[in-house]
């Protein structure tokens, strides 16, 4: 056995204490990693892997981040699904010596970095949340408990298991605690199916006992009644919540509001698979553009930015604060000069929640004070804006947050200069006569550089070196600094036995005088004491803040509110929205209604403009559906999903992109639009259609809103027409919801005849010279026929291949009319009948090939590629 020097003993002794986490161990400058962590780490950053003495006769491997760059590291660490431990030194060097010529420097971790628990503004989305959730079973009880530490945000609410899939949907957070055990492995797939980091704690952090105690002592508290009445799941999941940002943040607890309870009737529900059909908050492809809320965001904060996500995630189902919401939008659209004003003032405030939070966890700098500060100084503006107005309540809420700073604001203003720099160290950031005492220390330490100046110019005439400089490092403090051949004139100058020598480099030669000394003393006291006045007041000045957290954060909501209100107001105005109609009836009327994300990716590529389309799924009694049916590429899905988005915007409590709109509240969404292979979990097509479907049919219920695209489109036709036909019936009979049902099974129409509430429709399209054209109007009625073949056509199938379709078609229908149930294949001429493809002409390009190469199909809209295709039969 090789012996571990006493440093690799604390290292070793550190790391048993984190197994799951990346030990950052500073060293200096920087933050050093060792052996298996040395190896992930420098993989994970790409960056060099060295060595490091020896441990059990094997190399330590090693590698290090610079402290002042640490956050980026951090940044991919996490991103890359890493935990890291920060551990700091909690002594200097010096301080250790004392103890001991052998002692190391004392170390521990100061922090442990997780994905739900990160702060650094540099590490977060500005516009969206970063939530901690933990869940917990307890018998038949089940809850979630919730957190965003860098905003404060706190909620609870029970769960069954099987909506924690949805809820983890909406929520979309960082981070899933759960209790270690059986369970485990039963949430794993859940976790990861939303790509959740899962984090098991031991049991004891869920003990529901345990968790009162920490709750009440946390929010200084002698009984939770005062939040609500809870149950003993939801008092472990908070627990739960609250004793691992203990262990993360080392004890450091974060400001969190008080919890709010919510309920899963208080939003619409909807599915984790409508919720990504639907894309409203991200794409597809995971991104943001191309969602939803890309389109409809026009907050001018990243706290309105914030709120909009969560709104749209959970639309309301309460008609109370709907109508609330909408009266005050309405307010704002009438009143656009002072909408403007406000968002005018919104775009000065800062992102007030993350600088509490910051300051709450001692991470916190002078900037963050300026934050509140300048957060401040808008909302009296805002305040002073709206005065004289009848407001509606919702705004006058709102509003009324933002008042009582009477004694904050004040003293930030005097006591801050304009514009701080990042970090309490550096000094400087309270402003001149605020405090006598630092007013007096920087003049002192100012006038001492001026004495150094005239101390130098001094120097240079009695020893007629005009080169010599009076400098300054952190080893020597001042010096005289000359070079090699100037120091045998400084030493038979008139003044040469008070020229004390210091050090001699390479080229120079440094010396001091007792009377530098003096000086040097004098400057470095005065501003020592300068900064330890700055850092005394900055305390000062965080701890006031803090003592109005509450208020501040009520505050900050506030603003997000209105940010939120006068930016759904501003895209009311332009995109020519209109205020719903909501009300407690099974009514769904839509006129001249939009997709919004369509009609703005139209409107992008200069082509057609969208056309807006009706809907009527009114239904007093009963079921009401609209059968939807009509070739490919006519808008079957867009109209689908407009009304599906159109309904959610009403309920969020926005305006929405239709001439009117008559809307009785959805308590469910559900959609089973287009379909595509899981095969990450083993899942067809089809498999994974008919499990969708099975929930819509299992769960929807009559205040349900359920849009259904082209199902029983993965299995052979006639399974596929069947199971289209019974899950119509069981809509219509069991459900009796809502619903939009597309399909290209024509056969289903004549359940319009059958079912009292079915009705058919279609998008219509019109034939020109064989060719389909798209008019994207949904009318009353069936369509006649598919157009499937001209589609083909449109899309580059070689011409034989669709003349043999045709006449396939041809055949198929003729048997189908003359009631054959056995179609004539053999009646068909030959496939290799058909008409052969042109041979390529041996010389040059053919003025169709020409015409081929000038198009890059990924530049046109479906327009232009239209209109391309016509130019190319014209070249035949
Ligand atoms: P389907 O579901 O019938 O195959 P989609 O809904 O996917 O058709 O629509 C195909 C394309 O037609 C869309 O990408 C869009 O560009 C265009 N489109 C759909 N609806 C409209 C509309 N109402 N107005 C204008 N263009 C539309």
């Amino acid at each position: 056995m090789s012996t571990v020097t006493p440093m690799m003993a604390q290292y070793l002794d550190i790391k048993a204490q984190y197994p799951d986490a990346l030990l950052f161990y500073r060293m200096g400058d920087f933050y050093e990693m060792f052996f298996d962590d040395a190896v992930n780490a420098a993989e994970a950053l790409d960056i060099a892997l060295t060595k490091r003495g020896k441990h059990n006769d094997a190399d330590i491997p090693m590698c290090g981040v610079p402290v002042h760059a640490a956050e980026g590291y951090l940044l991919t660490l996490i991103r890359k699904g890493f935990r890291v431990a920060v551990g700091e030194q909690l002594e200097s060097p010096a301080e250790a010596k004392k103890r001991g010529s052998k002692s190391v420097v004392k170390r521990d971790v100061v922090r442990l970095v997780t994905p739900g628990t990160i702060t650094e503004d540099s590490l977060l989305e500005a516009r969206r949340h970063n939530f901690l959730t933990a869940y917990c079973e307890l018998r038949d009880q089940a809850a979630l408990a919730w957190a965003d530490i860098s905003t404060g945000a706190f909620h609870v609410m029970p769960v069954a298991q099987v909506r924690l899939s949805p809820e983890l949907a909406r929520l979309a957070p960082s981070e899933l605690i759960v209790p270690e055990g059986p369970s485990l492995e039963r949430l794993r797939p859940v976790a990861d199916d939303h790509q959740i980091p899962l984090t098991p704690l031991a049991k004891s952090s869920f003990d529901s006992t345990a968790a009162e105690k920490r709750i009440c002592d946390l929010f200084k508290v002698s009984t939770l009644e005062a939040y609500g009445t809870f149950s003993r799941a939801e008092t472990s999941a908070m627990g739960a919540v609250i004793d691992y940002l203990e262990i993360t943040q080392k004890g450091k607890l974060p400001l969190l509001q008080s919890p709010v309870q919510e309920s899963e009737d208080r939003v619409v529900q909807i599915d984790a698979a409508t919720r990504r059909n639907l894309e409203l908050t991200r794409s597809l492809t995971g991104a943001r553009t191309g969602s939803l809320l890309a389109v409809v965001d026009r907050t001018v904060t990243p706290a309105g930015g914030r709120l909009l996500e969560q709104r749209l995630s959970s639309p309301s189902r309460n008609l109370d604060v709907i109508q609330a919401r909408l009266a005050a939008l309405e307010f704002a659209v009438e009143h656009t000069q002072l909408a403007e004003a406000l968002r005018a003032a919104l775009r000065k405030t800062p992102d007030l929640d993350r600088a509490l939070s910051r300051l709450a966890l001692e991470r916190g700098g002078p900037r963050d004070l300026a934050a509140v500060r300048n957060t401040l100084i808008q909302a009296e503006a805002i305040f002073d804006l709206c005065a004289g107005n009848n407001l509606p309540d919702h705004l006058k809420t709102a509003l009324s947050s933002l008042t009582g700073f009477g004694e904050l604001l004040p003293l930030l203003d005097a006591a801050l200069i304009a514009e701080p720099p990042l970090l309490a160290r550096d000094g400087g950031f309270i402003a001149e006569r605020y405090d006598g005492e630092l007013d007096e220390a920087r003049t002192l330490r100012d006038e001492g550089r001026s004495v150094i100046a005239t101390l130098q110019k001094k120097y240079a005439d009695h020893t007629g070196i005009t080169s010599l400089k009076i400098k300054h490092n952190n080893v020597l403090g001042y010096f005289i600094e000359t070079t090699a051949t100037h120091a045998e004139k400084m030493l038979s100058s008139p003044l040469s036995e008070s020229y004390i020598h210091r050090q001699t480099t390479a080229n120079q030669v440094r010396f001091t005088t007792v009377e530098l000394g003096e000086i040097e003393t004098r400057i470095l006291n005065a501003g020592n004491l300068a900064m330890e006045i700055e850092k005394r007041l900055y305390t000062r000045l965080s701890d006031a803040i803090l003592a109005d957290a509450a208020e501040l954060s009520a505050a900050a909501r506030g603003l997000a509110e209105l940010d939120l209100i006068t930016a759904l107001a501003d895209l009311a105005l332009g995109e020519n929205w209109t205020r719903p109609t909501i009300d407690n009836t099974r009514a769904f009327d839509i006129s001249g209604g939009r997709h919004p994300v369509v009609e703005q990716a139209l409107r992008q590529q200069g082509g057609s403009s969208f056309v807006a389309n009706d809907c009527s799924l009114s239904a007093d009694r009963g079921a009401a559906i609209w059968l939807l049916t009509g070739p490919n590429m006519a808008g079957k899905s867009t109209f689908l999903r407009q009304n599906a988005l159109i309904a959610l915007l009403a309920q969020m409590g926005s305006y929405v992109p239709a001439d009117r709109a008559h809307i009785g509240l959805i308590s469910q969404l559900f959609s089973r639009v287009g379909a595509s292979d899981d095969l990450a979990r083993g899942r067809s097509t089809f498999m994974v259609e008919m499990v969708e479907t099975a929930a819509i049919l299992n769960q929807a219920d009559d205040r349900a809103l359920v849009i259904l695209d082209e199902i029983g489109r993965g299995t052979a036709t006639y399974d596929g027409l069947s199971i289209a036909w019974a899950t119509l019936e069981h809509l219509h009979e069991v459900n009796q919801s809502r619903a939009l049902f597309a399909t290209h099974y024509h056969e289903l129409t004549q359940l319009a005849g059958k079912l009292t509430g079915v009705d058919n429709a279609t998008v219509s399209v019109k034939e020109w010279e064989g060719d389909v054209i798209f008019l994207h109007e949904v009318k009353k009625g069936a369509a006649d026929r598919s157009y499937g073949v001209q589609v083909a056509q449109l899309a580059g199938l070689p011409g034989s291949v669709v003349a043999r379709a045709r006449d396939v078609l041809d055949m198929l229908e003729e048997s189908s009319r003359s009631g054959g149930n056995k179609i004539q294949i053999d009646d068909l001429p030959l496939f290799a009948a058909a008409p052969p493809v042109q041979p390529k002409p041996a010389s040059g390009p053919s003025p169709v090939e020409e015409l081929l190469n000038s198009i890059h199909p990924d530049d046109l809209s479906p327009r232009e590629a239209l209109d391309a295709l016509y130019r190319l039969k014209g070249a035949v």
